[in-house]
């Protein structure tokens, strides 16, 4: 399987290529009014829209044109492709339940950006050194821009297809969509379903318990400090303002090892299971209040759970995301179940009762006396929520080419899931 992915750098371009590069978005956009103008005109007489043909058509004659010359300098491909998303803008906007709606007139600073269609221009140097022999100073070759420095942040793999130069914040990035053969490794036919319980512990169906999140423990109490620092502080006054900044920083790096920590923890998940069953965070949220929460809060836990929440929101979300795309380069399947009851049923007869959850961490069932971790309890009900969905639904939405997917299924039937999971026969749960 051919995927694509994009590689994002930022791009350092030296006085005279950023003149360059300011100059060709000017045309992009100048041929991208133009054209615009042509087919308002067009649609206010009621004459049917020119495709992009017709369009690149009158490209040819703008840049043939006295008037309209100095389209020459830059390259034919970029503004033909300003064209090309134009007319694609077009025509998903005549679409009425389009919520972008129909394309507007593009605006200096506004979206610049270049795309260079053709990987043959696009070219590579990634051996230069500066003087000192330091820093490595690799290059990028942009057609009529020349040889750009950038800042090579990661490596690249795969086969260059093309290369879109944007203007953001005031910095220019490139981003270069590759695409990788990724070999269908055919996933370990394992499954497995995670539990998400109160201070963001993950529990799989197996009873591990991972706290993806625990590189961030260390920053509660700082963040606790420096956010009371800031509400002594006289609202914006300078040294709020500063304290401000210092909050954001210490966010940002929170943020930044949050990302890292969970890449690896789902790049692991997604290398050793073939199907990962979630709870839909959506009817997570409505739940929520079930679930239990945290200790009476005194000030330092309010600060404290404010944290927690953030972690929560937004890593889960970012947790799932990074489930779902990487279980599908693998052929793998991500299934989201609703959470409803998933603590209180009983996986040995089914029975569902509230009084099975005794406290927060232990699960007894009333009926059958079956005893475990209460978390555990959770992914392993997740687990078969999930299992339950694939074998009905499963063929229609896995993707043709899951040649595992009935070998999957048969080998963890419903009354053969509780055995491996838990080690003795079930009662066959109804
Ligand atoms: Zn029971």
């Amino acid at each position: 399987m051919v995927i694509r992915k994009a590689f994002r750098f930022r791009l350092e371009p030296d006085e005279t290529q950023q003149a360059l590069l300011h100059q060709f978005c000017g045309q992009a956009r100048f041929v991208w009014n133009k054209a615009l103008e042509l087919q308002q005109r067009r649609l206010e007489r009621g004459v049917p829209l020119l495709r992009y043909g017709d369009l690149a058509k009158y490209l040819t004659l703008w840049r043939d044109s006295e008037e309209y010359g100095f389209l020459r300098q830059g390259s034919v491909h970029t503004q033909q492709q300003a064209l090309k998303r134009l007319d694609q803008a077009l025509w998903e906007g005549l679409d009425r339940s389009n919520p972008k709606g129909f394309p507007g007139f593009r605006k200096r600073g506004v979206h610049d950006s270049l795309r260079y269609p053709d990987p043959k221009q696009i070219k590579l140097d990634l051996s230069g050194w500066d003087e000192a022999g330091r820093r490595r100073l690799p290059k990028i070759f942009l057609p009529k821009v020349g040889w750009v420095k950038f800042r090579n942040s990661r490596e690249i793999e795969g086969t260059i297809k093309n290369a879109t130069v944007t203007r953001r914040a005031g910095h220019w990035y490139v981003s270069l969509q590759v695409e990788v053969e990724q070999t269908p490794a055919l996933p370990p036919l394992k499954v497995t379903a995670l539990d998400l319980g109160v201070r963001n512990l993950v529990t799989l169906v197996d009873g591990t318990q991972i706290d993806p999140l625990s590189p961030l423990r260390r920053f509660e109490e700082k963040l606790a400090w420096e956010q009371r620092k800031l509400s002594r502080k006289k609202t914006f006054s300078r040294n709020w303002y500063k304290q401000k900044q210092r909050l954001a920083r210490l966010h940002g790096r929170i943020a930044n090892i949050r990302r890292d920590v969970l890449q690896k923890l789902t790049t692991w998940l997604c290398k050793n299971h073939a199907v990962i069953v979630v709870e839909d965070l959506k009817i997570r949220n409505m739940t929520q209040r079930t679930k239990g929460t945290l200790e009476a809060p005194g000030t330092n836990a309010r600060a404290k759970a404010g944290l927690n929440k953030s972690i929560l929101d937004r890593g889960w979300g970012m947790l799932v995301e990074m489930l779902g795309y990487k279980l599908a380069w693998r052929y793998g399947l991500l299934m989201k179940v609703g959470p409803r009851n998933t603590s209180r049923r009983c996986p040995r007869c089914g029975h569902t009762d509230r009084a099975n959850r005794p406290d927060q961490s232990t699960f007894r069932c009333v009926e059958c006396g079956f005893a475990t971790h209460a978390d555990q309890v959770g992914a392993y009900n997740i687990l078969s929520r999930g299992m339950e969905k694939l074998r009905d639904e499963g063929r229609d939405t896995a993707d043709a080419s899951v040649g595992w997917l009935e070998a999957l299924l048969s080998s963890h039937s419903p009354d053969r899931l509780f055995a491996e999971v838990f080690g003795e026969p079930g009662l066959s749960p109804v």
